[in-house]
């Protein structure tokens, strides 16, 4: 789903780099914290996920795609199949809460019938369904979160990264908006989240690692602590050998998330509009969000490096 394969980054002028032979294999559905002190590189692991800046080295696969092979032209359309939460919200200050969510799925290519559809059933996800007409200025730093996460797994995306979600939050709204992304992750969303926050690592039990000075110093695959100031000897990352052209024919989009408004006799529609007739059985891809038709022919060809 995600992977790093010794990826190296010194930023110009630094000596020091800020990623050092990094190695990471994240799964299909994992939660994944990633801690350490401020300066350790978490957010330039980010970044190297949304491509906002590329390795000297070493290979990035993600959900996969060879980000090596996603051309500077394509870089948005690779972004908006991603799920991204910053920790200042980066919300539209002069659309309400309902436009915010629905500017994304409309520049995403979401037919206005469909963003109708689906932008309700996203707010109720997040609680919000009663501040769809609000502004930003006129929301918690709580809400301002959720609807930047609405707005980010609208579009259904396989994996939601978030760096720092909670760094601006009190500690009850911190753990609201951690509830939310467990909640997401159980609906089949990869998830790996930075933090600095010991309490929400310790309760959650999910998988810790923890970097220092550009590397991953520990990796607690389960039930996973935070512990950034003990001695730890770095591991030995295992090296990850990924032939080119393996597994890219994974779309990033992920399985519709079952977001129901209200209780009904129907079964939970998934928020796409599923594409396939009636009368064909449910199947993985007639349940996947829209693509753009171009995406759509390279993910049907036999594996390619590049397929956006
Ligand atoms: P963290 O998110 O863990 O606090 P960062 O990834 O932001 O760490 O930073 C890792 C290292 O890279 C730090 O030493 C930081 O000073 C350096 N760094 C980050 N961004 C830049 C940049 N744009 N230019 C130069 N150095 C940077
Ligand atoms: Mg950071």
């Amino acid at each position: 789903m995600i992977l790093f394969d010794s990826v190296t980054k010194v930023y110009p002028g630094d000596k020091e780099p800020a990623l050092d032979d990094v190695s990471l294999h994240i799964e299909p559905n994992e939660f994944v914290f990633l801690v350490g002190k401020s300066g350790a590189g978490k957010s330039t692991l980010m970044k190297m996920i949304t491509k906002e800046e590329i390795p000297d080295s070493g290979k990035i696969i993600v959900g996969g795609i060879d980000l090596d092979y996603v051309k500077k032209r394509h870089i948005p359309g690779y972004r908006r199949r991603l799920g991204v939460v910053f920790q200042d919200f980066k919300l539209l200050p002069r659309r309400t809460v309902y436009e915010n969510v629905a500017f994304a799925l409309e520049i995403a290519g979401m037919s206005g019938r469909e963003i109708r559809n689906t932008v309700p059933k996203v707010l109720e996800l997040v609680d919000l369904l009663d501040q769809a007409r609000k502004f930003p200025d006129q929301l918690s730093g709580g809400q301002m979160q959720r609807v930047a996460i609405a707005r980010s797994v609208a579009r259904q995306p396989k994996i939601l990264i978030a760096d720092e979600p909670t760094a601006n939050l009190d500690k009850l709204t911190t753990a609201e908006i951690i509830d939310l992304l467990k909640k997401i992750n159980d609906f089949g969303t990869t998830l790996l989240v930075t933090t600095h926050n010991e309490n929400i690592v310790n309760n959650l039990q999910k998988r810790v690692v923890t970097m220092k000075g550009g590397k991953i110093v520990d990796d607690q695959k389960n039930g996973g602590i935070y512990k950034l100031d003990e001695a730890q000897a770095p591991q030995k990352p295992q090296r990850i050998i990924q032939t080119p052209g393996h597994a890219l024919k994974q779309d990033i989009v992920a399985r519709p998330i079952q977001i129901t408004v209200a209780p009904t006799t129907k079964p939970a529609a998934p928020v796409a509009k599923p594409t396939a007739k009636p009368t064909a059985p449910a199947s993985k891809a007639s349940s996947k969000p829209k693509v753009s038709s171009t995406a759509k022919q390279k993910t049907k060809k036999t594996p390619k490096r590049r397929i956006i």
